[in-house]
């Protein structure tokens, strides 16, 4: 096992209030593709929709739900991978107080992490919302609407636009999941980033503001990031088997 694991496992033994900050990444071995990587990225292949467009036009709104109920689908077969299952493992016994995550397939509360300890930065995909009057939609029924009329109706409460409950490009970050980043960032004594190209603010703020308050900073991905030169170690390696390693995960 390289030096940089070993270094990693070493922090994560002696950390007492360790705090997880995941990307996409931490989910391509379930599966899922992330944006950034080269080749298999989302972005190489469809652009994400901005939230100005998805509320402007609804053609732009009905194409991001066929986007969502035809081709791989993969967030609907994903199961949580070692990784995921590595950081429930922290977080039941303990030293791990939070996951803070970018992403949206809620495969870190499938994973065991108990939903209070999970904080999405940028929503959560498994659930719609109208942005009118919030009303809650399950995607199953949403989809049986997509595959009988061809397109999603607006909310049968209030006629407003009914969204997946994740945060798009250009709408705002949700205030009270922002407010539980910062104090779980206060509060730690090592940050460990997993999964994350570190590219898009202010979610990217969070492991900087960390290290800055004193903690250990921590990176595992596969290819370099914009933090690596102020982090403690730096791990250039897949997620599943640095994370197993570190836990002792068979
Ligand atoms: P990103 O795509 O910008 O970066 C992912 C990083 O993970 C890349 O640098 C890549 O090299 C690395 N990586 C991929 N698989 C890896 C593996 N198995 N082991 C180690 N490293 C690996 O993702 P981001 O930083 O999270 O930003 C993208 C935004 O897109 C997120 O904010 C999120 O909202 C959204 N998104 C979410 C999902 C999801 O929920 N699973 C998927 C795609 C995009």
């Amino acid at each position: 096992m390289e030096d940089s694991v070993r270094r990693l496992a070493d922090l994560v033994a002696q950390a007492r209030r360790m705090v997880f900050f995941t990307g996409a990444g931490i989910s391509t071995e379930s599966g899922i593709p992330d944006f950034r990587s080269p080749g298999t990225g989302l972005w190489n292949q469809m652009k994400p929709i901005p939230f100005q467009d998805f509320i402007a036009d609804d053609a732009v709104r009905q194409e991001s739900w066929r986007r969502r109920f035809t081709g791989e689908r993969a967030l609907e077969k994903a199961k949580p991978n070692r990784g995921h299952l590595s950081i429930a493992r922290l977080v039941k016994e303990g030293g791990c107080q939070s996951v803070i995550t970018q992403n949206v397939d809620n495969l870190h509360q499938d994973s065991g992490v108990p939903e209070e300890q999970v904080i999405e930065l940028h929503g959560n995909a498994s659930y719609a919302k109208c942005l009118g009057c919030r009303r809650r939609y399950e995607i199953a029924e949403l989809e049986r609407q997509f595959r009988q009329l061809g397109w999603v109706e607006p909310c049968a409460n209030c006629g407003g636009v009914i969204k997946a409950a994740t945060i798009s490009f250009g709408q705002a970050m949700p205030e009270r999941e922002m407010q539980r980043a910062q104090a779980a960032v206060a509060g730690c004594d090592l940050m460990v980033v997993a999964g994350s190209s570190l590219v898009v603010y202010p979610a990217a703020a969070f492991p900087e503001a960390a290290k800055s308050l004193g903690a250990q900073l921590a990176i595992v991905n596969r290819e370099p990031t914009p933090l690596d030169s102020i982090a403690d170690v730096v791990v250039h390696g897949e997620i599943g088997p640095t994370l197993s390693f570190v836990v002792g995960l068979n």
